[in-house]
Protein backbone atom coordinates (compact mmCIF):
# COMPACT_ATOMS: atom_id res chain seq x y z
CA UNK A 1 0.00 0.00 0.00
CA UNK A 2 1.49 3.46 -0.87
CA UNK A 3 0.56 6.61 1.19
CA UNK A 4 -0.69 9.15 -0.91
CA UNK A 5 0.02 11.80 1.51
CA UNK A 6 3.23 13.40 1.92
CA UNK A 7 4.71 12.73 4.98
CA UNK A 8 6.12 16.93 5.56
CA UNK A 9 1.68 17.66 5.23
CA UNK A 10 1.31 14.94 7.79
CA UNK A 11 3.67 15.45 10.68
CA UNK A 12 2.78 19.09 10.44
CA UNK A 13 -0.87 17.96 10.93
CA UNK A 14 0.38 16.00 13.93
CA UNK A 15 2.63 18.99 15.27
CA UNK A 16 -0.68 20.86 14.88
CA UNK A 17 -3.10 18.39 16.70
CA UNK A 18 -0.19 18.17 19.51
CA UNK A 19 -0.53 22.05 19.83
CA UNK A 20 -4.65 22.40 19.89
CA UNK A 21 -4.63 19.46 22.37
CA UNK A 22 -2.38 20.61 24.51
CA UNK A 23 -4.59 24.30 24.42
CA UNK A 24 -7.70 23.05 24.93
CA UNK A 25 -6.18 20.47 27.94
CA UNK A 26 -5.47 24.03 29.23
CA UNK A 27 -8.60 25.59 28.65
CA UNK A 28 -10.09 22.76 30.07
CA UNK A 29 -7.93 22.50 33.59
CA UNK A 30 -8.51 26.45 33.90
CA UNK A 31 -12.63 25.74 33.19
CA UNK A 32 -13.15 22.47 34.66
CA UNK A 33 -16.97 23.63 35.24
CA UNK A 34 -17.20 24.66 31.71
CA UNK A 35 -19.21 21.08 29.85
CA UNK A 36 -17.79 19.21 26.98
CA UNK A 37 -14.52 21.01 27.38
CA UNK A 38 -13.10 17.52 28.76
CA UNK A 39 -14.42 15.55 25.96
CA UNK A 40 -13.35 17.94 23.50
CA UNK A 41 -10.03 17.65 24.76
CA UNK A 42 -9.63 14.06 23.98
CA UNK A 43 -11.28 14.15 20.32
CA UNK A 44 -8.04 16.50 19.95
CA UNK A 45 -6.06 13.89 21.14
CA UNK A 46 -7.03 11.54 18.77
CA UNK A 47 -6.43 13.58 16.06
CA UNK A 48 -2.48 13.03 16.77
CA UNK A 49 -2.65 9.24 16.82
CA UNK A 50 -4.52 9.35 13.41
CA UNK A 51 -1.46 11.14 11.85
CA UNK A 52 0.62 8.91 13.22
CA UNK A 53 -0.98 6.09 11.26
CA UNK A 54 -0.83 8.36 8.10
CA UNK A 55 2.97 8.42 8.86
CA UNK A 56 3.55 4.74 9.66
CA UNK A 57 0.45 2.42 7.74
CA UNK A 58 3.33 1.68 5.09
CA UNK A 59 5.37 -0.04 7.65
CA UNK A 60 2.10 -2.59 9.11
CA UNK A 61 -0.59 -4.94 7.62
CA UNK A 62 -2.98 -3.21 6.28
CA UNK A 63 -5.76 -4.65 8.02
CA UNK A 64 -4.16 -3.24 11.33
CA UNK A 65 -3.77 0.36 9.99
CA UNK A 66 -7.80 0.10 8.67
CA UNK A 67 -8.80 -0.64 11.84
CA UNK A 68 -6.92 1.85 13.87
CA UNK A 69 -7.89 4.45 11.41
CA UNK A 70 -11.46 3.53 11.36
CA UNK A 71 -11.36 3.43 15.35
CA UNK A 72 -9.58 6.93 15.91
CA UNK A 73 -11.15 8.54 13.18
CA UNK A 74 -14.73 7.66 14.50
CA UNK A 75 -13.86 8.24 18.24
CA UNK A 76 -12.39 12.20 17.17
CA UNK A 77 -16.25 13.16 15.47
CA UNK A 78 -18.18 10.65 18.20
CA UNK A 79 -16.13 12.81 21.16
CA UNK A 80 -16.89 15.95 19.50
CA UNK A 81 -20.68 15.36 18.91
CA UNK A 82 -20.77 14.01 22.52
CA UNK A 83 -19.13 17.27 23.56
CA UNK A 84 -21.64 19.51 22.38
CA UNK A 85 -24.58 17.70 23.51
CA UNK A 86 -22.68 18.07 26.72
CA UNK A 87 -21.66 21.79 26.12
CA UNK A 88 -25.58 22.31 25.92
CA UNK A 89 -26.58 20.23 28.57
CA UNK A 90 -28.62 17.72 26.32
CA UNK A 91 -29.19 14.30 27.45
CA UNK A 92 -26.06 12.03 26.99
CA UNK A 93 -25.64 10.13 23.59
CA UNK A 94 -26.44 6.15 24.23
CA UNK A 95 -23.92 3.83 24.15
CA UNK A 96 -25.72 1.50 22.34
CA UNK A 97 -25.61 4.03 19.38
CA UNK A 98 -21.94 4.58 19.76
CA UNK A 99 -20.80 0.90 19.59
CA UNK A 100 -23.14 -0.23 16.85
CA UNK A 101 -22.07 2.22 14.59
CA UNK A 102 -18.60 1.63 14.99
CA UNK A 103 -18.84 -2.05 14.94
CA UNK A 104 -20.47 -1.51 11.68
CA UNK A 105 -17.35 0.79 10.67
CA UNK A 106 -15.23 -2.05 11.89
CA UNK A 107 -16.72 -4.65 9.93
CA UNK A 108 -17.12 -3.17 6.60
CA UNK A 109 -13.79 -1.66 7.05
CA UNK A 110 -12.34 -5.35 7.66
CA UNK A 111 -14.67 -6.85 4.77
CA UNK A 112 -13.52 -4.16 2.12
CA UNK A 113 -10.09 -5.29 3.01
CA UNK A 114 -9.83 -8.86 3.55
CA UNK A 115 -12.90 -10.48 2.05
CA UNK A 116 -13.63 -8.30 -1.16
CA UNK A 117 -10.66 -5.62 -0.73
CA UNK A 118 -12.25 -2.28 -2.70
CA UNK A 119 -10.27 0.76 -0.95
CA UNK A 120 -12.90 3.32 -2.70
CA UNK A 121 -16.03 1.84 -0.67
CA UNK A 122 -14.19 1.49 2.53
CA UNK A 123 -12.85 5.21 1.96
CA UNK A 124 -16.92 6.06 1.12
CA UNK A 125 -18.20 4.01 4.25
CA UNK A 126 -15.70 6.10 6.93
CA UNK A 127 -16.40 9.57 5.12
CA UNK A 128 -20.23 9.15 5.13
CA UNK A 129 -19.81 8.16 9.02
CA UNK A 130 -17.88 11.18 10.22
CA UNK A 131 -19.28 13.88 7.59
CA UNK A 132 -23.00 12.74 9.39
CA UNK A 133 -21.87 12.78 12.63
CA UNK A 134 -20.05 16.54 12.06
CA UNK A 135 -23.19 17.85 10.52
CA UNK A 136 -25.09 16.43 13.47
CA UNK A 137 -22.60 18.32 15.52
CA UNK A 138 -23.52 21.75 13.57
CA UNK A 139 -27.18 21.12 13.86
CA UNK A 140 -27.07 20.51 17.65
CA UNK A 141 -24.59 23.61 18.36
CA UNK A 142 -26.59 25.76 16.26
CA UNK A 143 -29.13 27.46 18.67
CA UNK A 144 -30.25 29.83 21.22
CA UNK A 145 -30.21 32.84 18.56
CA UNK A 146 -26.99 34.23 17.14
CA UNK A 147 -26.91 37.34 18.62
CA UNK A 148 -26.31 35.89 21.95
CA UNK A 149 -24.59 33.26 21.10
CA UNK A 150 -22.16 33.73 18.51
CA UNK A 151 -19.38 31.51 18.85
CA UNK A 152 -21.93 28.47 18.70
CA UNK A 153 -22.80 29.55 15.07
CA UNK A 154 -19.21 30.06 14.26
CA UNK A 155 -18.34 26.50 15.02
CA UNK A 156 -21.38 25.26 13.73
CA UNK A 157 -20.31 26.59 10.50
CA UNK A 158 -17.24 25.02 10.75
CA UNK A 159 -18.44 21.83 11.33
CA UNK A 160 -20.93 21.98 8.94
CA UNK A 161 -18.64 22.38 6.65
CA UNK A 162 -16.00 19.87 7.93
CA UNK A 163 -19.19 17.33 7.80
CA UNK A 164 -19.67 18.58 3.88
CA UNK A 165 -16.83 18.19 2.56
CA UNK A 166 -16.34 14.75 4.36
CA UNK A 167 -19.32 13.52 2.53
CA UNK A 168 -18.24 15.11 -1.17
CA UNK A 169 -14.30 13.66 -0.59
CA UNK A 170 -14.72 9.87 -1.80
CA UNK A 171 -16.40 11.23 -4.80
CA UNK A 172 -13.10 13.19 -5.25
CA UNK A 173 -11.23 10.25 -5.11
CA UNK A 174 -14.11 8.17 -7.86
CA UNK A 175 -13.89 10.74 -10.05
CA UNK A 176 -9.77 10.42 -10.28
CA UNK A 177 -9.98 6.51 -10.43
CA UNK A 178 -12.33 6.94 -13.43
CA UNK A 179 -8.99 8.51 -14.72
CA UNK A 180 -10.47 12.04 -15.32
CA UNK A 181 -6.97 13.45 -12.79
CA UNK A 182 -3.37 12.35 -14.12
CA UNK A 183 -1.38 11.23 -11.04
CA UNK A 184 -0.12 14.89 -10.28
CA UNK A 185 -3.98 15.72 -9.86
CA UNK A 186 -4.48 13.21 -7.46
CA UNK A 187 -1.49 14.22 -5.68
CA UNK A 188 -3.13 17.37 -5.05
CA UNK A 189 -6.40 16.08 -4.30
CA UNK A 190 -4.95 13.96 -1.70
CA UNK A 191 -2.97 16.81 -0.23
CA UNK A 192 -6.26 19.06 -0.23
CA UNK A 193 -7.98 16.02 1.80
CA UNK A 194 -5.22 16.53 4.57
CA UNK A 195 -5.08 20.58 4.60
CA UNK A 196 -8.89 20.47 4.50
CA UNK A 197 -8.49 18.14 7.36
CA UNK A 198 -5.68 20.44 9.13
CA UNK A 199 -7.30 24.01 8.58
CA UNK A 200 -11.04 22.74 9.72
CA UNK A 201 -9.44 21.08 13.44
CA UNK A 202 -7.69 24.09 13.79
CA UNK A 203 -10.43 26.38 13.12
CA UNK A 204 -13.19 23.71 15.44
CA UNK A 205 -9.49 24.35 18.26
CA UNK A 206 -10.18 28.11 18.31
CA UNK A 207 -14.25 27.96 18.12
CA UNK A 208 -14.08 25.52 21.42
CA UNK A 209 -11.72 28.06 22.89
CA UNK A 210 -14.52 30.95 22.26
CA UNK A 211 -17.07 28.73 23.75
CA UNK A 212 -15.36 28.22 27.29
CA UNK A 213 -14.72 32.35 26.58
CA UNK A 214 -18.45 32.76 25.93
CA UNK A 215 -19.73 30.57 28.73
CA UNK A 216 -17.33 32.71 31.11
CA UNK A 217 -18.78 36.21 30.02
CA UNK A 218 -21.95 34.65 30.26
CA UNK A 219 -21.75 33.70 33.99
CA UNK A 220 -19.96 37.08 35.01
CA UNK A 221 -23.31 38.43 33.24
CA UNK A 222 -25.43 36.76 34.59
CA UNK A 223 -23.71 36.92 38.06
CA UNK A 224 -23.80 41.20 37.58
CA UNK A 225 -26.85 41.32 36.60
CA UNK A 226 -28.81 38.62 38.87
CA UNK A 227 -29.91 38.32 42.36
CA UNK A 228 -27.89 35.45 43.19
CA UNK A 229 -31.14 34.09 46.23
CA UNK A 230 -34.18 34.58 43.41
CA UNK A 231 -32.61 34.55 40.07
CA UNK A 232 -34.35 37.34 39.27
CA UNK A 233 -32.90 40.95 37.68
CA UNK A 234 -31.12 42.81 40.43
CA UNK A 235 -31.50 46.60 41.30
CA UNK A 236 -29.09 48.08 38.83
CA UNK A 237 -29.75 45.67 36.11
CA UNK A 238 -33.44 46.04 36.55
CA UNK A 239 -32.87 50.25 36.53
CA UNK A 240 -30.85 50.07 33.08
CA UNK A 241 -33.45 47.92 31.59
CA UNK A 242 -36.29 50.46 32.52
CA UNK A 243 -33.89 53.30 31.37
CA UNK A 244 -33.94 52.05 27.66
CA UNK A 245 -37.40 50.67 27.81
CA UNK A 246 -38.20 54.55 28.46
CA UNK A 247 -35.95 55.97 25.45
CA UNK A 248 -37.47 53.44 23.07
CA UNK A 249 -41.04 54.08 24.55
CA UNK A 250 -40.46 58.13 23.82
CA UNK A 251 -39.08 57.97 20.33
CA UNK A 252 -41.43 55.11 19.14
CA UNK A 253 -44.05 56.08 21.17
CA UNK A 254 -45.40 52.73 22.83
CA UNK A 255 -46.39 52.81 26.85
CA UNK A 256 -44.25 50.89 29.51
CA UNK A 257 -46.04 49.96 32.88
CA UNK A 258 -44.07 49.27 36.21
CA UNK A 259 -45.32 47.37 39.08
CA UNK A 260 -44.10 47.55 42.61
CA UNK A 261 -44.63 44.74 44.70
CA UNK A 262 -44.29 44.44 48.70
CA UNK A 263 -44.53 41.07 50.13
CA UNK A 264 -47.14 41.41 53.39
CA UNK A 265 -46.14 41.26 56.97
CA UNK A 266 -42.99 39.41 55.53
CA UNK A 267 -41.15 40.02 59.01
CA UNK A 268 -43.85 37.54 60.17
CA UNK A 269 -42.68 34.66 58.18
CA UNK A 270 -38.72 34.63 58.88
CA UNK A 271 -39.88 34.99 62.85
CA UNK A 272 -42.85 32.35 62.43
CA UNK A 273 -40.50 30.04 60.33
CA UNK A 274 -37.11 31.22 60.04
CA UNK A 275 -34.84 33.06 57.81
CA UNK A 276 -33.98 30.01 55.52
CA UNK A 277 -38.22 29.99 55.15
CA UNK A 278 -38.25 33.17 54.08
CA UNK A 279 -35.61 32.94 51.66
CA UNK A 280 -37.70 29.77 49.78
CA UNK A 281 -40.89 32.42 50.26
CA UNK A 282 -39.46 34.74 47.72
CA UNK A 283 -37.78 32.36 45.48
CA UNK A 284 -41.44 30.66 45.77
CA UNK A 285 -43.15 34.26 44.87
CA UNK A 286 -40.38 35.53 42.00
CA UNK A 287 -41.31 31.45 40.85
CA UNK A 288 -45.08 32.24 40.29
CA UNK A 289 -44.30 36.02 39.38
CA UNK A 290 -42.95 34.84 36.10
CA UNK A 291 -45.63 31.98 35.24
CA UNK A 292 -47.53 35.00 35.46
CA UNK A 293 -45.41 37.21 32.85
CA UNK A 294 -45.27 37.41 29.09
CA UNK A 295 -42.04 36.86 27.17
CA UNK A 296 -40.31 40.35 27.03
CA UNK A 297 -41.39 41.33 30.85
CA UNK A 298 -38.85 42.18 33.05
CA UNK A 299 -39.04 41.07 36.82
CA UNK A 300 -36.23 42.26 39.48
CA UNK A 301 -35.31 42.06 43.26
CA UNK A 302 -35.31 46.07 44.20
CA UNK A 303 -34.42 44.65 47.50
CA UNK A 304 -35.16 42.58 50.71
CA UNK A 305 -38.93 40.94 50.11
CA UNK A 306 -39.55 44.04 47.41
CA UNK A 307 -39.83 43.89 43.55
CA UNK A 308 -40.56 45.67 40.48
CA UNK A 309 -42.06 44.18 37.28
CA UNK A 310 -41.56 46.69 33.58
CA UNK A 311 -44.07 45.52 30.96
CA UNK A 312 -43.23 47.14 27.88
CA UNK A 313 -46.04 47.66 25.56
CA UNK A 314 -48.43 47.95 28.50
CA UNK A 315 -50.68 50.67 29.39
CA UNK A 316 -51.57 50.98 32.97
CA UNK A 317 -54.67 49.82 33.33
CA UNK A 318 -53.14 46.67 30.90
CA UNK A 319 -50.78 46.70 33.76
CA UNK A 320 -53.59 46.77 36.51
CA UNK A 321 -54.96 43.71 35.01
CA UNK A 322 -51.84 41.74 35.32
CA UNK A 323 -50.97 43.06 38.73
CA UNK A 324 -54.28 41.97 39.78
CA UNK A 325 -53.92 38.49 38.26
CA UNK A 326 -50.34 38.24 39.71
CA UNK A 327 -51.60 38.73 43.33
CA UNK A 328 -54.66 36.53 42.99
CA UNK A 329 -51.50 33.82 41.82
CA UNK A 330 -49.68 34.22 44.81
CA UNK A 331 -52.08 34.26 47.00
CA UNK A 332 -53.74 30.98 45.30
CA UNK A 333 -50.78 29.17 45.73
CA UNK A 334 -49.08 29.35 48.95
CA UNK A 335 -45.66 28.12 49.84
CA UNK A 336 -46.13 24.50 51.49
CA UNK A 337 -43.78 23.21 53.31
CA UNK A 338 -43.44 20.23 55.86
CA UNK A 339 -47.12 19.99 55.81
CA UNK A 340 -47.67 23.48 56.32
CA UNK A 341 -48.96 25.96 54.45
CA UNK A 342 -47.17 29.41 54.32
CA UNK A 343 -49.59 32.09 53.18
CA UNK A 344 -48.39 34.56 50.92
CA UNK A 345 -49.96 38.33 50.08
CA UNK A 346 -48.86 41.57 48.32
CA UNK A 347 -49.37 44.78 48.01
CA UNK A 348 -48.84 46.08 44.44
CA UNK A 349 -48.68 49.62 43.30
CA UNK A 350 -48.74 50.64 39.14
CA UNK A 351 -47.92 53.18 37.59
CA UNK A 352 -48.00 54.27 33.44
CA UNK A 353 -45.04 55.68 32.18
CA UNK A 354 -46.18 59.19 31.35
CA UNK A 355 -43.78 60.97 28.80
CA UNK A 356 -40.47 62.60 29.31
CA UNK A 357 -40.96 60.80 32.87
CA UNK A 358 -37.38 59.55 33.92
CA UNK A 359 -37.45 55.76 35.08
CA UNK A 360 -36.70 57.24 39.38
CA UNK A 361 -40.04 59.44 38.90
CA UNK A 362 -42.18 56.11 37.06
CA UNK A 363 -40.87 53.75 40.17
CA UNK A 364 -41.07 56.44 42.74
CA UNK A 365 -45.03 57.05 41.88
CA UNK A 366 -45.63 53.00 41.73
CA UNK A 367 -43.39 52.99 44.99
CA UNK A 368 -46.44 55.98 46.52
CA UNK A 369 -49.16 53.75 44.77
CA UNK A 370 -47.98 50.63 46.32
CA UNK A 371 -47.75 52.18 50.18
CA UNK A 372 -51.18 53.65 49.50
CA UNK A 373 -52.47 49.83 49.00
CA UNK A 374 -50.81 48.66 52.52
CA UNK A 375 -52.46 51.69 53.87
CA UNK A 376 -55.33 50.24 52.55
CA UNK A 377 -54.95 47.02 54.00
CA UNK A 378 -52.75 45.38 52.10
CA UNK A 379 -53.58 42.43 49.60
CA UNK A 380 -54.68 44.55 46.89
CA UNK A 381 -53.40 46.32 43.93
CA UNK A 382 -53.19 50.30 43.88
CA UNK A 383 -53.42 52.59 39.89
CA UNK A 384 -50.52 55.52 40.36
CA UNK A 385 -52.28 58.59 39.75
CA UNK A 386 -52.59 59.82 36.02
CA UNK A 387 -51.22 63.18 36.12
CA UNK A 388 -47.42 63.89 37.89
P1 LIG B 1 -45.38 45.13 55.34
O1 LIG B 1 -46.62 44.40 55.05
O2 LIG B 1 -45.65 46.46 55.96
O3 LIG B 1 -44.47 45.23 54.19
O4 LIG B 1 -44.67 44.27 56.45
P2 LIG B 1 -43.29 43.59 56.38
O5 LIG B 1 -43.17 42.64 57.54
O6 LIG B 1 -43.10 42.95 55.08
O7 LIG B 1 -42.34 44.79 56.62
P3 LIG B 1 -41.02 45.19 55.93
O8 LIG B 1 -41.25 45.35 54.49
O9 LIG B 1 -40.48 46.37 56.65
O10 LIG B 1 -40.08 43.94 56.27
C1 LIG B 1 -39.27 43.36 55.36
C2 LIG B 1 -38.67 42.14 55.98
O11 LIG B 1 -38.11 41.32 54.96
C3 LIG B 1 -37.53 42.47 56.91
C4 LIG B 1 -36.44 41.49 56.60
O12 LIG B 1 -36.17 40.68 57.70
C5 LIG B 1 -37.04 40.62 55.53
N1 LIG B 1 -36.05 40.36 54.49
C6 LIG B 1 -35.42 41.24 53.70
N2 LIG B 1 -34.57 40.60 52.88
C7 LIG B 1 -34.66 39.28 53.14
C8 LIG B 1 -34.04 38.11 52.62
O13 LIG B 1 -33.21 38.14 51.72
N3 LIG B 1 -34.39 36.91 53.15
C9 LIG B 1 -35.32 36.84 54.13
N4 LIG B 1 -35.63 35.64 54.61
N5 LIG B 1 -35.91 37.92 54.65
C10 LIG B 1 -35.61 39.12 54.18
MG1 LIG C 1 -43.25 43.92 53.26
MG1 LIG D 1 -40.60 46.01 52.24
Amino acid sequence: MTSLHSPTLVAVAAILMFIMTLMLLAAWRMNPRIAGLKAWTLAFACGLPICLNLLLRDYAPEWLSVVFTQLSTFLLAWLNLAACRRYLNLRRLPHSAGLCTVAMLLLSGLYFTLVQPNQGLRFLTLSTVLGLLFLLSARTMARGGIAHYPARYLYALCCGSHGVFLLLRPWLFHIGNKGLFDSAQMLVVSHLVVIEAIVALVLLGFCVVMLANEQVTLALKQMADRDPLTGAYNRRAFMSMLEKATLYAHRLAFPVSVLLIDLDHFKRINDTWGHQRGDDALRHVVQVAQDCLREGDILGRMGGEEFAIMLPNATQQEAEHIAGRLRQAIEAQPLQYAGATLSLTTSIGVAGWLAPENPDGLLHRADEAMYQAKRQGRNCVVLAPQAV
